[in-house]
């Protein structure tokens, strides 16, 4: 079978089971020098365009195709649970119609596409179930015609799945900085400046968009804007040091992000996000803490959609550790949780009077954001992208003054007590 001889010859790459992508091109007739120029293509000076991609086909056989300014390298790699296609390329521009992606076609039910790390963009495929690899290539630029990266997927098992997508030992805590990226993995020290560290985590990003505005406005985009007017408005103060867990448009998986405020020994951690619901109606900002059952099941939804932010990128979450049972975790647990909800509650408190919130606007689920055990941390859901009165509030400037406005204080409140311990 194709595949295996395959692996044998070239061997893998990191995460990525199947590095097709060179070998296939050259087995498509590409000439040695195009070969040579799709090595060196990774991440170029001017950078590699996709300007169209589809999915053709029927259940039965189903063609990925995009097209490219030039030649790549990529790979392709299969996770199931759900079953998904991951195509792997060096940093790309793609230039699609908005919609492009939000449905398939045959055995894709939909896919996606962004930046996954620095230097490195990806297209998940979701798949209708467990699919082969049939083909898979690259065509040069002909005559004007733009080169074509073309995969053909059949159906398959689950076992053969597992068989061809099969996952290769490799060390294990170095595993989720691979699929990550070196780009975001932060060299970081706990800051000396004995000041409070707060972090910042705008949603989503890159290959993950969140929720989208009925106007096309992008949940990553907003957030990201929200939380750098936020970031710049806390420094202000000169009592803080903030951090953003991504300043650009790029994915950062949700465990990483964890990670960052622990790693900064931050005292606060504020998640950012805008969310959307199938009733254009519902609006309003809400405050989320984590809790292991969730406060109703409005906030079990969107714990769910939130915490699916890895699995729509492909980010292979086997390995993840579960929550560690220890007595002393368990004790700060509680006391971070208790900090938790007083910032919530804070933050409830001012938003009240500067702007509009949901009903019951202090929620709970078990968001995995939320999970680092001994940083404070809530998540803000700013208001509705699926609500036209909200979008248009949320791409506001004098409406996120105020809200950041309304944050910035209930930051102080809650750091005011410490702030005043140390610092007579
Ligand atoms: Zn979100």
């Amino acid at each position: 079978m194709v595949f295996r001889r395959l692996v044998g010859v070239f061997g893998v790459q990191g995460a990525c089971v199947l590095c097709l992508g060179l070998v296939m091109a050259v087995a498509a007739g590409v000439p040695g020098t195009r070969a040579a120029s799709q090595m060196t293509g990774a991440g170029s000076e001017g950078g590699i365009r996709v300007s169209a991609a589809r999915v053709a086909g029927d259940d039965t056989r189903t063609r990925f195709i995009a097209d490219l300014s030039e030649g790549v390298v990529y790979s392709v790699s299969g996770l199931a649970d759900p079953y998904r296609i991951i195509i792997d390329l060096p940093e790309v521009q793609f230039d699609l119609e908005r919609e492009t992606g939000a449905t398939g076609r045959g055995l894709v039910s939909a896919w996606r596409y962004g930046l996954f790390a620095p230097g490195k963009s990806r297209v998940v495929l979701d798949m209708s179930g467990p699919v082969k690899i049939d083909k898979s290539f690259v065509l040069p630029p002909v005559d004007g015609q733009p080169a074509r990266l073309v995969i053909d997927f059949v159906k398959s098992t689950r076992a053969s799945f597992e068989v061809d997508f099969a996952r290769e030992e490799r060390p294990d805590p170095g595993q989720a900085d691979e699929a990550h990226g070196k780009g975001d993995r932060m060299a970081v020290a706990p800051p000396q400046s004995g000041r409070p560290v707060i972090v910042l985590d705008p949603g989503h990003g890159g290959i993950d968009s969140g929720a989208t505005g009925h106007k096309g406005t992008l949940e990553k985009a907003v957030v990201l804007d929200f939380a750098s007017v936020l970031k710049r408005k806390l420094e202000q103060e000169g009592l803080y040091d903030v951090h953003l867990t991504r300043t650009s448009d790029t994915f950062i998986p949700l465990r990483k992000r964890v990670e960052m405020a622990r790693a900064l020994d931050a005292k606060l951690f504020i998640s950012i996000h805008a969310d959307s619901a199938p009733q254009s109606y519902v609006r309003g900002a809400t405050v989320y803490t984590l809790s292991e059952r969730a406060s109703d099941r409005v906030a079990a939804a969107l714990a769910e959609r939130e915490n699916s932010s890895d699995v729509l990128a492909g980010v292979d979450l086997t390995e993840e550790p579960g929550d560690v049972a220890d007595i002393l975790i368990d004790l700060t647990r509680r006391e971070t949780k208790n900090f938790s909800i007083f910032l919530s509650r804070a933050i409830v408190g001012e938003l009240r009077s500067a702007i509009r919130l949901i009903k019951n606007p202090q929620r709970s689920a078990g968001f995995r954001v939320l999970k680092a055990h001994d940083v404070p941390s809530v998540l803000v859901e700013l208001g509705y992208l699926s609500n036209k009165h909200d979008e248009t509030l949320l791409t506001s400037p004098e409406w996120r003054e105020r809200t950041t406005d309304a944050i910035a204080a209930a930051i102080g409140r809650f750091f005011r007590p410490q702030l005043a311990k140390g610092g007579e």
